[in-house]
């Protein structure tokens, strides 16, 4: 059966979208989960950007075996020199070289001609193709170009060393049958010429992502651009998980596979939630709360005589299983690592899952049953303190509506020292947080603040994010606690942890 390779851009177009950026260590721990999925291709981000993407980059590059790993490069030599730089240590280096080619993107954006910048990809991707075997070339707004110009400017790419040729629809203009017949036309073009593969990188601004990647498919590409949870410029991109299963769930339609482990996928979704604090919408197809939640007289009728009634995927198919074990402080430390690793939650190191597991025990004392929400609120606070600089000791707060909000509050270093402070604020949180600036001689504002429970019930524990600005730089924190004071002044502190 013919395969389709999966390039995930996550971490690249998913993660340059407002509200999704990651740090370092937020990146390398969304890459693991990538190469667990068994994607073909991990776009680990925009090397020539910035020093931060440059270092997510060539960290993700180094660390991840057993996947390509690309870094996308505008059509200029020093942006190639800088990407093969951050690329050169994977096992399997993709350099991605694009450049618009539509009329409008040429003479509005670029202030060139065609046949400018037909010389430009000629003279950068043969640049591209002297520091790196492997290098696509990727068409900016492909579908909105005229198309025998396109044809051209592939054919000069193919010629000039490109091994995997793009056909992007940036702004999500395409429809399916067109798509359809662009990929046709594009093959029949190129093909009798040096071997290559054909993607396509589609955007969903018309709602249509998904179904042009599938079109794309089924008119012979070879590769498809996705990303987790469909997240992406504007709109966002295909989401891998939407193209994965249409191809599993419709074999009979399209005839073809990935290699993606798709018991992993609820996993990988919830892990990028966990890192961007991005929720997923409730009705998004696979992933959404929603997607095989049924309510409805009839439909739990239907689904009680036969799930098939109104489920075309079986939940445990994309790791979707709910636990039926209770775990509670009698649990052991092997019944979290297995509920752990039946969580996705596999690598973790043996210091974080000590630290887990006493988190877990302080919780199941709080709290009788520990759901799967709870443990994973606690991975994610684990996870997210990575240099854990600064903890809390101890903290008194008063709060009501007759007296004026007061903090006090201690503070320890890691290498022991101990800072206290008090303050007051307009409430019990501000005023927690002011006495942290107090005590660490810290401007620290705080410019987001969110909290919810992790599970229902009035014992369930509150998990606050917050994002704060300190030191000119702009951070986020996680915090989870029984007591929505203490989950807060976690929350600050972590975030002042990950400046
Ligand atoms: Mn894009």
């Amino acid at each position: 059966m013919r395969k389709v390779e999966i390039f995930d851009s996550t971490l690249r177009d998913g993660e340059q979208a407002p509200g999704f950026s990651m740090n370092l260590a937020e990146k390398l721990s969304m890459a693991r989960m990538l190469q667990a999925l068994n994607v073909d291709v991990i776009e680990a981000g925009f090397a020539a950007c910035s020093q931060g993407d440059y270092a997510c980059v060539k960290t993700i590059a180094e660390e991840i075996r057993g996947v390509s790993v690309a870094s996308l490069c505008r059509c200029v030599e020093s942006d190639c020199d800088i990407a093969w730089n951050a690329i050169r240590g994977a096992e399997r280096p993709l350099l991605n070289v694009f450049i618009a080619t539509s009329d409008l993107h040429i003479s509005q954006k670029l202030h060139s001609t065609r046949e400018e910048v037909l010389k430009t990809v000629a003279r950068v991707v043969s640049y591209a193709s002297n520091l790196c075997p492997d290098v696509e070339f990727s068409a900016e707004d492909a579908t909105r170009s005229d198309r025998e110009y396109l044809l051209k400017v592939f054919k000069t790419a193919l010629d000039n060393g490109a091994s995997v040729l793009n056909v992007a629809d940036t702004v999500g203009y395409i429809q399916p049958e067109e798509l359809k017949d662009l990929i046709t036309f594009l093959k029949a073009g190129l093909e009798g010429g040096r071997p290559f593969k054909l993607s396509v990188h589609c955007h969903n601004d018309l709602g249509l992502a998904t179904a042009n990647t599938l079109a794309a498919i089924e008119a012979g590409a070879d590769r498809v651009d996705v990303t987790v949870n469909g997240i992406g410029e504007r709109a966002g991109n295909a989401s891998l998980e939407e193209t994965v299963m249409a191809l599993k769930t419709r074999r009979d339609v399209y005839g073809c596979t990935t290699s993606v482990n798709t018991k992993l996928i609820v996993p990988a979704s919830k892990k990028l939630v966990m890192l961007t604090g991005v929720k997923v919408q409730a009705n998004k197809a696979i992933v959404g709360k929603n997607a095989f939640a049924h309510e409805s007289g009839i439909h739990v009728h239907g689904m009680m005589a036969d799930r098939r009634t109104y489920e075309i995927i079986d939940p445990e198919d994309i790791g979707l299983t709910e636990s039926k074990i209770v775990m509670g402080k009698h649990s052991g430390r092997h019944a979290l690592e297995e509920r752990l690793a039946a969580l996705g939650f596999t690598g973790l190191g043996k210091e974080q899952v000590d630290a887990l597991f006493e988190k877990f025990k302080l919780l199941a004392e709080a709290k009788k049953i520990v759901s799967d929400k709870d443990i994973e609120a606690l991975v994610k606070a684990e996870i997210l303190d990575f240099s854990g600089e600064f903890r809390l000791d101890k903290y008194i707060i008063n709060s009501g509506n007759v007296l004026s909000n007061t903090c006090n509050i201690r503070i320890v270093k890691s290498d022991g020292t101990a800072f206290e402070g008090f303050a007051t604020g307009e409430g019990p949180i501000d005023a927690a947080y002011n006495a942290i600036n107090d005590a660490l001689g810290k401007d620290a504002k705080l410019l987001d603040y969110m909290i919810e429970s992790v599970t229902g019930g009035t014992d369930a524990q509150g998990a606050v994010s917050v994002k704060i600005s300190i030191d000119d730089k702009i951070v986020k924190g996680y915090g989870v606690n029984v007591n929505i004071f203490e989950a807060s002044i976690n929350a600050y502190l972590n975030a002042i942890n990950n400046r």
